[in-house]
């Protein structure tokens, strides 16, 4: 067993973990139809695993998420296992380690409903100061939605939606990047599903699990230790069935 790090600064409990969560999905090469000028094709190359809300919910227990001293964003521990042994491979491939760090990761539903009233808000006011006629809340809603997710509908409630750092290269040059066309053809291979739309935001959601968090909150719900839970959990993932 290999340490991975202090998880739990509360408890002091330190969390190891074999094997990693690296579940054997694909090997990590893109075909020459997946790409176009060497950048991954739109939906065509790539396809998407949305991690739902509705199917997810939002971490059911304070040990699903990495502690801010760790990692300020508080991705879901097995997201952000995941990333790390991501994350290690893409830069030892040459890819800019700030464009593979974790930018956004856990948001709660709170918070998103706060984040939704601002903009709201902020919409219906930047109308009036442009002269424009006000619209009314179902317009505005929809507008909006095209931006912002709605409180409760946004994969980061689940902790496994990561942001990158590629969000700071902006819409088209992430796309355009060496490290999308890398994240394209390997992110698979460590459990990663892109959002096709934005470039930065990859979702951790594996075939399996579904049931191996499932088995990670029971085993956390008896008391079984976060290690214990953790390794089986992980072992599920990377050998299914
Ligand atoms: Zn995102």
């Amino acid at each position: 067993m290999r340490p991975i790090g202090d998880l739990s600064p509360a408890g002091g409990v330190s969390w190891t973990l074999d094997p990693a969560p690296r579940p054997r999905v694909m090997s990590g090469t893109m075909r020459a139809d997946q790409l176009r000028d060497g950048v991954p094709r739109g939906p065509f190359g790539l396809s998407q695993r949305r991690v739902r809300p509705g199917v997810f919910g939002e971490p059911a227990f304070e040990a699903e998420l990495v502690p801010e001293s760790v990692c300020p964003a508080r991705p879901h521990v097995l997201a952000w296992l995941a990333w790390r042994a991501m994350s290690a491979a893409g830069i030892k491939a040459g890819v800019a380690p700030a464009l593979l760090s974790i930018y956004a990761g856990y948001r709660s539903v709170a918070f998103q409903a706060q984040v939704w009233e601002y903009r709201l808000r902020e919409r219906a006011e930047s109308r009036v100061s442009a002269g424009l006629p006000p619209l009314s809340q179902r317009d505005l809603e929809r507008q909006q939605r095209k931006w912002t997710a709605k409180p409760g509908q946004s994969a980061h409630h689940t902790g496994l939606a990561l942001d990158l750092g590629l969000y700071e290269l902006g819409k088209r040059e992430s796309r355009r990047s060496p490290a999308y066309t890398w994240l394209a053809a390997n992110a698979r291979d460590f459990g990663f599903y892109p959002y096709i739309p934005e470039a930065w935001h990859w979702e951790f959601n594996p075939p399996g699990l579904v049931t191996a968090l499932a088995g990670f909150r029971r085993a956390l719900a008896a008391d079984a230790g976060p290690n214990a839970a953790l390794t089986a959990c992980c072992r599920a993932l990377v050998d299914p069935g």
